[in-house]
């Protein structure tokens, strides 16, 4: 019987379009599929909250698919070069296959372990399997990373087209059994209190649920995309975001599908997944995007302190409805619209002249599909600090971006239940109700919803002139 090889899963929790997998078993060899829970290489990118609940799912779901091929899943916690060996010397495999991840922290790790291991005589292979493109495949005209999307979008169009989805291997042969920790003694999910009650109810994890959000979202929202994509509260988006983010599905799926079952209609969604390239593409250029501003400028940006405004904005509590129906959901389900996040994240850098780092913990905690490169760019395109980022001067008002996209305001009354009953004409702006208004709706403004914690003009010409004073140190 061949040796074994080991088939370390990381970010790519799918058994097709796998092309490690993949790789592994046109060896012929037995696999041992491992998963390491490395934590001090990920150092304060670690997972937060919502991830390690989601990881926990995406892993149980991981584990059955592979035992309906007769493989058993080994998870090991710790350094990854020291699980590594640790397998490697207790089954006698003598190659490893893995789809790289792009955060830099893995990256300096990723590539520390190959060069170790193929020097005790090991075949490693590694492959890309999370984006459409590898991150510095494509080019601007001066041969470097582009900083500007719409560019760089015609370059993944005029590219050759995303390589084929590969399918499931058949006929797996399961590798010696290997001791593996527990997924409960990793302690994923929250026990007191459980929070993840609104998780639950919201995500399905795993590749078959992947797919079935894929299909469904092709059968009825790809090709109408466009117009539906901003409603805030029937969101016409594909909600693929924690599936991707997982690896339970491959963005060359979605590609794919998207194309066979909506043509050119769905090329509004595709630009979306384009974004995401786009996202890891800066990252891989400027390793340190979610640390510092890309316009260094930033660097000496006033930014207030302000305890109790980034309390009132994670609870919630800012007085300004879509604000806080946002952050609610946030909270309670793990996920969050991005017409909403650019919400959100505006109030917070622009209204409450808080640092973009600050907003960009709290979402890395708090989301299921928290990613390094979308939510260090998304953060730092809020803040107008990024590439082809929204200028500084846009201040989003939260009283029209709610009256524009959500303008029956469902959302807010979902999420909030205190103003459910307040007159549509005053649900993004209860302070100006009458108090008969009010009265009849149940609201006590300071008591049951609060009043505006800043003034939305004060706030936004506070914010221009700290842009103004920022500019005049140049
Ligand atoms: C401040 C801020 C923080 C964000 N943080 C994250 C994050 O941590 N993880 C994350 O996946 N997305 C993040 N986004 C991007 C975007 O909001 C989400 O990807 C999207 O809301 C997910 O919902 P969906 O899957 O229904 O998206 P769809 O609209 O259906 O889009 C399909 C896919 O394209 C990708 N995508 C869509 N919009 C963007 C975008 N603006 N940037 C990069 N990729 C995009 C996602 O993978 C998404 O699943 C952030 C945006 C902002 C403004």
């Amino acid at each position: 019987m061949s040796a074994p090889a080991v088939v370390w899963f990381r970010h790519d929790l799918r058994l097709s379009d796998n092309p490690a997998l993949v790789a592994a078993a046109a060896t012929g060899a037995p696999i041992v599929p491992l998963f390491i829970l490395d934590e001090e290489a990920m150092g304060c990118w670690r997972y937060g909250g919502a991830s390690c609940w989601r990881l926990h799912h995406s892993l149980e779901s991981l584990a059955d698919d592979l035992a309906a091929q007769g493989l058993t899943l080994v998870l090991r916690s710790g350094p990854a070069d020291l699980a590594l060996s640790g397998l490697i010397a207790q089954t006698g495999a003598t190659s490893v296959f893995w789809n790289r991840l792009y955060e830099p922290w893995a990256i300096r790790r990723d590539s520390e372990i190959k060069t170790r291991l193929r020097g005790f005589g090991l075949k490693v292979e590694s492959f890309n399997a999370s984006l459409l493109f590898e991150p510095s495949r494509l080019r601007n005209a001066k041969g470097e990373p582009f900083r500007v999307f719409t560019p760089f979008w015609k370059a993944i169009l005029a590219a050759p087209a995303p390589d084929v989805p590969l399918a499931k291997p058949e006929g797996m042969r399961a590798g010696p059994r290997a001791s593996s920790e527990s997924i409960e003694s990793w302690k994923l999910l929250p026990t007191s209190p459980d929070w993840a009650q609104g998780l639950r109810e919201r995500w399905r994890a795993g590749e078959t649920a992947a797919l079935a959000r894929l299909a469904q979202f092709c059968a009825r929202g790809a090709t109408r995309y466009a117009a539906t994509r901003d409603q805030i509260a029937e969101p016409g988006v594909s909600l693929l975001s924690p599936h991707l983010h997982f690896g339970e599905i491959s963005p060359r799926q979605v590609w794919r599908e998207t194309l066979a079952r909506a043509g050119e209609d769905g090329l509004p969604f595709l630009r979306q997944l384009g974004w995401r390239e786009f996202c890891h593409h800066l990252l891989a250029a400027n390793p340190d995007l979610p640390e510092r501003p890309l316009d260094k400028n930033f660097e000496r940006f006033p930014w207030r302190e302000d305890e109790q405004g980034f309390l009132a904005w994670k609870k919630g509590l800012t007085g300004y409805p879509l604000v806080d129906a946002a952050m609610r959901e946030l909270w309670r389900t793990g996920y969050m619209h991005n017409r909403a996040r650019m919400v959100v994240g505006s109030f917070l850098v622009k209204h409450l002249l808080l640092p973009w780092r600050m907003g960009e913990a709290w979402f890395w905690d708090t989301l299921v599909d928290a990613d390094l490169a979308n939510n260090s760019c998304g953060w730092q395109w809020i803040a107008g600090c990024g590439a082809d980022a929204a200028p500084y001067f846009r201040v989003f008002n939260p009283i029209l971006q709610g009256e524009k996209f959500d303008p029956q305001g469902a959302y807010v009354r979902r999420n909030l239940p205190e103003l459910a009953r307040l007159d549509n004409k005053f649900i993004h702006r209860p302070w100006e109700a009458p108090d008969s208004v009010l009265r009849a709706a149940g609201v006590k403004l300071g008591e049951t919803y609060p009043l505006p914690i800043v003034d939305h003009l004060h706030a936004r010409t506070r914010a221009l002139s700290a842009f103004e004073s920022m500019r005049a140190h140049r």
